[in-house]
């Protein structure tokens, strides 16, 4: 095959050893060959920028590539590499943001949990005083009709 041809999207013929994938913007299946396996191409559906997976057990090292095509490789795996450092920080900050979101929300509901049970114990209280000023009240009215008599 012709090496300029090499990251070339071919949909009339897929060979069984091109690599399968589906663009991850648009879902378009796409099929590559092997050499394509690491670079980033532009889809022809939805024209975005998407990373050729590169298949399990497969090296770089085994693409069998000129010199041009291992620099530009490397250019683009660097610049591949600097984004998902950058994806990985940005979710790192999202993680740290939902366990802190997490440990209030843990807070919260210890907090409540504990002013459920002081008006529960309130409660509980203000019925004992409810009892008591009734008996209260019984016993002077019994004492006033008793004085009456
Ligand atoms: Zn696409």
């Amino acid at each position: 095959m012709d090496k300029t041809n090499s990251v070339e999207l071919d949909f009339d013929q897929i060979p069984e050893s091109d690599i399968q994938f589906d663009c991850p913007h648009c879902n378009k299946h796409l099929s590559i060959d092997p050499r394509g396996a690491g670079l980033v191409i532009v889809c022809p559906d939805c024209e975005k920028h998407v990373s050729v997976p590169i298949p399990e057990g497969l090296e770089i090292e085994d693409i069998d590539a000129t010199p041009e095509e291992l620099s530009f490789r490397l250019r683009t795996s660097k610049a591949t590499i600097a984004k998902l450092q950058q994806q990985i920080l940005s979710l790192q900050q999202q993680v740290e943001e939902l366990q802190q979101f997490k440990d209030e929300a843990i807070a919260q509901v210890e907090a409540v949990t504990a002013q459920q049970k002081t008006l529960k114990s309130n409660l509980v209280h203000i019925t004992k005083l409810g009892k008591q000023l009734e008996e209260a009240i019984t016993e002077i009215n019994s004492k006033f009709s008793e004085q009456n008599d």
